[in-house]
């Protein structure tokens, strides 16, 4: 059962996430989740950093989905000043968000990663979902009403996971697993 929680990979932020990599690693998208992952919960503006990642990411061949428990309106609106497609209500921990954007863009689970801040929906969901998955530091340390919750529990979570895996450790770029 705890396995469910593991993450594939973990890296601070999604822009150390070298596109180059993930093409020579044959990704075809990057899923991810919105808030507190590619912006923060309370603020729907990105940074240039995050714009030139993007750029990066579509340079090599890349799609970018956003996969949100959100509902469409506030999906839309964060993602409006980017060019990035979207699913919202995705009903993670759930595979079924991955399994729509996965059908979507006609890819099998081995081409696609997923990136999100929180064992507890975008970990599970991607662990459901056979995809491997990529765990970030939150974008801001607070987070909305609905996630403080999810984070008290993780943190139980996470003295299981470190005491059950040693090869769980924070690191600069993706590599080949
Ligand atoms: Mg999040």
């Amino acid at each position: 059962m705890l396995s469910k929680f593991k993450p594939t990979w973990m890296i601070p932020t999604i822009y150390q996430i070298s596109p180059l990599k993930l093409n020579q690693m044959g990704i075809k998208a990057v899923f991810t989740d919105l808030d507190n992952t590619l912006i923060p919960w309370n603020n729907t503006y990105g940074t240039t950093q995050l714009k030139n990642w993007i750029n990066a990411l579509y340079k090599h061949g890349i799609q970018l989905v956003v996969i949100s428990n959100n509902s469409h309106k506030r999906v839309s609106k964060a993602v409006q000043h980017f060019n990035i497609d979207y699913i919202s209500r995705a009903y993670k921990p759930l595979p079924s968000g991955i399994i729509k954007a996965l059908k979507k863009y006609n890819l099998d689970n081995k081409q696609v990663i997923m990136v999100g801040d929180q064992l507890l929906t975008d970990v599970v969901a991607s662990n459901n979902a056979k995809v491997r998955s990529v765990l970030v530091k939150p974008v801001l340390p607070s987070d909305a009403w609905n996630t403080k919750l999810n984070r008290y529990i993780e943190k139980k979570i996470w003295t299981k996971l470190l005491k059950k895996y040693n090869n769980l450790t924070w690191q600069e770029d993706i590599d080949e697993r």
